[in-house]
């Protein structure tokens, strides 16, 4: 008999794997796909030689995450740190940029310098605060209240009707909009704001970083890990119910809560399962990668120096076109965010070639190829694209989800981030992770803390079977010098 079985090998799976591993305990993990990784892997998708991150791209989480500080990630593999975390070009070649050096920032956003540095600076005082608050269940009592008082102020103001008080500029909410969109959600939000504001202070912290190799290095440093410490891996194998599982004391589900809901069965109670029944899955992406045969032109500034850009124009706009999503419609001036990770990383194309990683919102369920309005949107913030376009690999929303069921119908939060669900994900607990079935957890995405390469539901899920299967209080030791 296992100790524990783990499926599903993305991020979060191969945390607990980590985890559980590191604990001394036998463990196995099921991977659907030919490949590990989930979100977080890397391929060849367009021309040899051009390596593109299938899903994430940018790891402000993974660097600020409490359990890969304890794996010590950053020892581990390579980051990129761009000085500019994130950039939002506007029309007339503007843009707002968002450096790690907040007073650069302030200092740049002039009228509104002030109030960007008032906004954060409070907060990026205590960020090891508030990603602790973030690494918890939202129904635990808080280690950090005025750290937390300071936040949710902060979220009531830029998640409200009153968003646009502070501003006198169109850089400064423009910027921030665009990293509250991530959450694919109608804005103003108390949601996204308060997903987008932890987004937006790690970009003065530690900053925006990509992982040299790709998003690929992340999860392979977590399954060399898991296999150094005697877990087993297998590949090729989905598991469609609990009964095709072999006997182990533990069961982690990296898969969505609705994925819980089918292996599971009626092993759930129903008062569980009715809470299950109303999770909620959100609005979808559709990706585009493009190889490049040089780098964007973009016609603001300094916009090389980033790896990360939001286009769409003003915050009017940016909430327009999301508006128009959340009603089922394909906006024709869509939101886009962009990467261009070989601005940093010269593993990523061949010499004086580049690739470019680009999304959009579209309603769940999709199946529009959006390449051509991703096109006109980078175009119109960088005359001359199109024609460094050598080659693109396009993926709808519908192909999301058959590329990993985690991403229903597209979504890829895996679980829409609306504030009911930042509370109860999937359901009100202050451990969350448990599921009443005995030795059941679930990890992933649709768990605290939500969409991300984090690897907190991993952890968190596994710490929970370790104090309740097998009687750990504490977590074991992650980092590398441990390895046996
Ligand atoms: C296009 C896109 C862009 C993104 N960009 C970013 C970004 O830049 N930064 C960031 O931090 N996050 C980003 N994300 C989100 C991030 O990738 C996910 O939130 C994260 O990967 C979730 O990790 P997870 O371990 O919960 O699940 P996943 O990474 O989704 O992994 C789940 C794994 O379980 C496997 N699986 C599922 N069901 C079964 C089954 N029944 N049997 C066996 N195996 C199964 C799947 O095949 C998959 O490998 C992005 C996601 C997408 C899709």
């Amino acid at each position: 008999m296992l100790d524990a079985v783990v499926v599903g090998s993305g991020p979060n799976g191969l945390a607990a794997a980590v985890t559980l591993a590191r604990a001394g305990l036998s463990v196995r993990v099921y991977e659907k796909g030919a490949t590990i990784g989930g979100g977080a892997r890397t391929a060849e998708l367009t021309l040899p030689g051009f390596h593109h991150d299938v899903c994430s791209a940018v790891h402000p989480m993974a660097y600020a995450s409490p359990f890969f500080q304890r794996f010590r990630l950053h020892e581990r593999i390579e980051f990129a740190i761009p000085p500019l975390s994130y950039a939002h070009p506007l029309d007339g070649a503007r843009a707002g940029r968002a450096w790690i050096d907040l007073q650069r920032t302030a200092d740049e956003l002039g009228a509104d310098g002030e109030a960007w540095r008032s906004l954060f600076l409070p907060l990026l005082e205590r960020t090891e605060d508030v990603s602790d608050f973030v690494s918890r269940s939202m129904l635990t009592i808080p280690r950090h209240p005025i750290t937390l008082a300071r936040f949710g102020l902060r979220v009531l103001e830029q998640g409200s009707p009153a968003w646009n008080l502070r501003w006198k500029t169109a850089e400064a909410p423009a910027m921030l909009t665009g990293v509250f969109a991530h959450t694919i959600r109608p804005l103003p939000g108390l949601a996204p704001a308060a997903a987008g504001l932890v987004l937006a202070l790690y970009a003065h912290a530690g900053g925006w970083p990509i992982p040299i190799g790709g998003s690929q290095a992340i999860v392979d440093a977590l399954a060399a890990d898991a296999v150094a410490h005697r877990a087993e891996i297998v590949t090729d194998h989905e598991i469609s119910s609990l009964a095709e599982l072999p006997r182990a004391r533990a069961v982690i589900l990296d898969t969505s809560a609705a994925g819980l809901q089918q292996i599971a069965g009626d092993r759930l109670p129903p008062a569980y399962a009715r809470w299950l029944d109303r999770f909620h899955f959100g609005q979808a992406v559709a990706k585009v990668d493009f190889a490049l045969s040089g780098p964007v032109p973009w016609a603001a500034s300094d916009l090389a120096k980033t790896a990360t850009l939001h286009l769409a124009g003003t915050r009017a706009d940016i909430a327009r076109s999301e508006r128009q999503v959340a009603r089922g419609r394909h906006p024709d001036d869509p939101y886009v965010l962009v990467s261009q990770p070989s601005q940093f990383d010269a593993t990523r194309a061949p010499t004086g070639k580049h690739v470019l990683w680009a999304y959009t919102h579209v309603p769940r369920g999709s199946t529009l190829d959006r390449t051509e309005a991703i096109t006109r949107q980078i175009e119109r913030f960088a005359p001359g694209f199109r024609d460094l376009i050598i080659a693109s690999s396009a993926r709808t929303a519908v192909d999301l989800d058959n590329y990993n069921p985690n991403y229903v119908g597209g979504d890829i939060a895996a679980g829409d981030v609306n504030l009911r669900q930042l509370i109860a994900r999937p359901v009100p607990s202050p451990d969350p992770w448990r599921t009443p079935v005995p030795g059941l957890y679930l990890c992933s995405a649709s768990t605290p803390p939500g969409p991300g390469v984090h690897g907190l539901g991993g952890w968190r899920a596994a710490l929970s079977a370790l104090r309740h299967e097998f009687g750990y209080t504490k977590s074991p030791d992650l980092g590398p010098d441990n390895r046996k």
